[in-house]
């Protein structure tokens, strides 16, 4: 037979006779790399170690620090999983098993749930399983014979029949499991050295509620013990924030049965902090030119028209409301309600730019199981505000924007972002609107605004939305997770709808460019991702209660009252404990409030006139004359420290 000529990353050419698979590549190279090696790219396709070349081609070998390595050895570990659940449970029909962000998961039909127990039981399974060292074996069948060989799996017939060439390929895992999968996989399973099952939750087949009701297992797996231990930590951490049991044990907020799901109820001291949130953005909105408006929650059918939401988003829209005179609808953006505001009356380009700002609050449909505490929700507050400018305008705008979101994550804490610049596809397709002129100019404005202020952004093709390009800000959190933060977006659409001008210095109507903008995004949303973030230890400046004053005896009561209406005149949030517990007592709850400080005063402190400060985060910091600790609060306070 005749030789194959395999090229290397490196440029080298081998000459292998006809048979060699890439795992022979790894071992030609080095042993080591043989032992490293997860998977194979042959002429840039994911590909079998142990699947044999079928001409010449380029073979480059992928270890532990690849990302398609690691998706390729999760989805591995899936098919652990089916086999080991298979061995348990023969009468499981089997979905499909991909590899996620986080690991992977399996769907299952079975007439009885999956336990907890169920779940332990199967990861030891998989143990035993991997230490058989079973291959994961590619065969190929014809689209007849695995009809048959697949009778008792309904799924997966259903899966051969729309999607088997006349020739497809199978993979198998011992005696009892084989899957209909294109792979690759590892080659076999001692490969997978740390994996752990974490949940079961209920999906439907293909995602669609119409279809049958199947388990899914979710799992995780990592190339080595420490990362996943690093990962399950992190998961335990993450549990430990989740805001919406914090929500409820600081009570934040709450979501009524009563009044429906997806709509959120701030309690006394998640209104503060909502407060503090929605102050701050307004006394920017002033400080940075913006006008601040407000606009009504319904507003008639006949203006979504005119915007076109109803006809592109009428499926997020509340349903219709008729009254005497039309039908109305809760408003689903911010944006045709400003609109209306601009074109009021005829504007002149020494006016532009007007910047439109407000704290609306939109109502959108979203499919019930779907909602998720704060970040999921139908009814929320938007910080939008919307640009109307000359094209002159338009960089010297984006820069304020995005030097703007900058400031909304110093001022809150986060250090680290993420930023994208979705563009259009070049007017290859008929989906986007506007001419390739105004795609060219808001595209370079943003290219230009995220070079000057020096973010990297990088710019995804054919992303934009179908009215304009934009760019996308993630921050990231306390425990490096990515949340959606803010957007500006630029719209070809509703000025030309709407008809809107300014008269330009030529003294002829032009159509001025429009951008929204949002920049928390949504306040529930932003609250909520705050509150993971601190685990609910909100700084001094944000916290719903910033001292609790503690006496340790009743003899004490007079003074402590005294303490605390001073913090109270000096405008801080503070509490007092007066009840007939012990002073360790009334520390611990408050620690469980994450108060910063507590103020604990015995005979020594009332008769120097002080306080015996603890603080939540570094213990018992001694005893201060009160009004030194009070300048001392106005300084974390009015700085708005967030690392204290
Ligand atoms: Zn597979
Ligand atoms: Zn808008």
């Amino acid at each position: 037979m005749s030789d194959l000529h395999v090229t290397l990353p490196d440029g080298s050419v081998q000459s292998v006779p006809a048979g060699t698979r890439p795992l022979d590549v790894a071992r030609s190279i080095s042993p080591r790399l043989a032992e490293d090696a997860i998977v194979a790219k042959v002429n840039g396709t994911l590909w079998d170690l142990t699947r044999p070349l079928e001409g010449d081609a380029t073979v480059e070998i992928l270890t532990t620090g690849s990302p398609e390595a690691l998706e390729v050895y999760r989805h591995s570990t899936a098919h652990l999983l089916a086999a080991a659940v298979l061995e348990l449970f023969p009468e499981t029909k089997l979905g499909i098993g991909p590899p996620i962000d986080t690991g992977f998961y399996y769907d299952f039909q079975r007439e009885t749930p999956f336990t907890p127990e169920d779940l332990e039981k199967i990861e030891k399974r998989m143990w035993e399983i991997q230490a058989r060292d079973l291959p994961y074996e590619r065969l190929y069948r014809t689209k007849e014979e695995g009809l048959q060989l697949y009778a008792d799996q309904p799924m997966k017939i259903e899966l051969i029949k729309e999607r088997a060439g006349d020739v497809f390929s199978e993979y198998t895992l011992g005696p009892h499991f084989i899957d209909f999968c294109r792979g690759p996989h590892v080659p076999s399973t001692q490969k997978i050295k740390a994996f752990k099952l974490l949940s079961i939750a209920g999906a439907y087949w293909k995602g669609d509620e119409r279809n049958q009701q199947l388990q899914r297992i979710y799992g995780t797996a990592f190339f080595n013990k420490k990362d996943l231990e690093e990962y399950l930590n992190k998961l335990e951490e993450a549990k430990k924030r989740d805001h919406r049991k914090l929500g409820q044990e600081l009570d934040l907020f709450s979501i009524q049965d009563l009044a429906g799901p997806g709509l959120i109820f701030f309690h006394p001291k998640g209104g503060i902090v909502r407060k503090l949130i929605e102050d701050w953005m307004r006394d920017q909105y002033l400080k940075r030119g913006y006008s601040l408006v407000y606009t009504p929650h319904v507003m008639r059918a006949h203006l979504w028209q005119t915007s076109g939401h109803l006809q592109t988003y009428g499926e997020n829209m509340f349903a219709g409301m008729e009254l005497d005179d039309a039908e109305y609808r809760l408003k689903p953006m911010n944006c045709p309600g400003h609109i209306l505001i601009y074109r009021d009356r005829l504007r002149s380009y020494r006016e532009l730019p007007v910047r439109l700002g407000e704290l609306g609050t939109v109502y959108r449909y979203e499919r019930s199981g779907t909602m998720h505490g704060l970040l999921r929700v139908r009814g929320f507050t938007q910080d939008d505000a919307h640009i109307f400018c000359t094209p002159e305008q338009i960089e010297d705008e984006i820069v304020n924007c995005l030097e703007f979101a900058m400031d909304v994550l110093k001022a809150f804490g986060f250090e680290q972002y993420d930023a994208e610049l979705s563009t259009w596809d070049g007017g290859k397709s008929e989906k986007y609107l506007g001419t390739p002129e105004q795609w060219a100019l808001a595209e370079n404005a943003l290219k230009r605004a995220v070079e000057r202020l020096g973010i990297q952004a990088p710019v995804i093709p054919d992303e934009a939305a179908f009215y304009g390009p934009k760019i996308d800000v993630k921050l990231l959190d306390a425990l490096g997770r990515k949340w959606q933060l803010s957007t500006v977006q630029f719209d070809f659409n509703l000025p030309k709808r709407f008809e809107l001008e300014y008269v330009g210095e030529d003294g002829k109507k032009h159509q001025p460019v429009m951008v929204h903008r949002a920049l928390y995004g949504s306040i529930e949303r932003f609250f909520g991702t705050l509150i993971e973030h601190y685990a609910g230890a909100f700084p001094v400046w944000l916290a719903p209660v910033q001292a609790v004053v503690m006496p340790i005896t009743d003899r004490q009561l007079e003074y402590a009252k005294k303490v605390h209406t001073r913090l109270e005149e000096a405008g801080f949030r503070a509490q007092l404990d007066d009840r007939k517990e012990k002073v360790n007592f009334k520390i611990r709850e408050a620690q469980l409030q994450k108060v910063p400080y507590m103020l604990v005063v015995g005979d020594r402190e009332a008769e120097s006139g002080s306080v015996a400060v603890r603080h939540r985060k570094h213990g018992d910091m001694g005893a201060k004359p009160l009004e030194e600790f009070l300048a001392e609060l106005r300084g974390v306070v009015d700085l708005k420290v967030t690392n204290d």
